[in-house]
């Protein structure tokens, strides 16, 4: 790198933690920055330190949460009291805003925070699947539909979770129809084979 003030070389560090910001990338944001204006620069850091701050993640169902209740765990409530509880278990907290755009699918988001992977040294402790248990409680006949990416340690996760709560009784186990490209991710697939996917369920075998 070239020998840089130490400030801009901290900069340049700095911007190079962001997800897929390389060194290059870093150095030539940095560049940018340092002839912006300096009301430009203060508007841009408090509008990430603002955001930040009001965006926090719901201790119980894992989502995003900006109001002090969770939306996602009253969706729950809601969808008990009609009759038919449903749980649709992701792996990430950006996998619900990928699947919120069914307004079909009414029922509560789970997000396990990752999946079973022992080559990778991710054990069934390490993903929120206690929550889950709790979060059963009380409900009459609940579906959980798996709204995992297509690998194995999807398949892992999957088995694990219903021979865990196959004991808890009454629960109907499905998951997305195959159709999801093998490995690939919710965010990045389109949203006809999501719906599609979604809308044409199967029950876990
Ligand atoms: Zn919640």
């Amino acid at each position: 790198m070239i020998n840089y003030p130490e400030p801009l070389r901290v900069l340049i560090q700095t911007l190079g933690q962001l997800p897929g910001i390389g060194p290059r990338s870093a150095e030539r944001i940095a560049l940018s920055l340092i002839s912006w204006p300096r009301q430009r620069v203060e508007e841009f850091c408090s509008g990430i330190s603002d955001a930040t701050a009001a965006i926090g993640f719901c201790g119980t169902c894992g989502c995003i949460r900006v109001d002090d209740e969770c939306r996602n765990c009253a969706a729950l409530t809601e969808s008990a009291s009609s009759g038919a509880p449903l749980l649709c278990v992701v792996e990430k907290p950006t996998d619900v805003l990928s699947l919120q755009r069914f307004e079909s699918l009414s029922g509560s988001f789970h997000v396990l925070g990752g999946k079973i992977s022992p080559s990778s040294g991710i054990e069934p402790e390490d993903i929120a699947i206690e929550s889950l248990r709790s979060r059963l409680e009380g409900l009459h006949n609940p579906e959980i539909v798996f709204a995992l990416s297509s690998d194995v340690e999807s398949e892992a996760t999957i088995h694990f979770i219903k021979s865990t709560l196959s004991n808890t009784g009454g629960i109907r186990f499905t998951r997305m129809a195959r159709g999801l490209p093998a490995g690939s991710s919710l965010e990045y697939t389109d949203e006809v084979t999501l719906i599609h996917a979604m809308e044409n369920r199967v029950r876990v075998d």
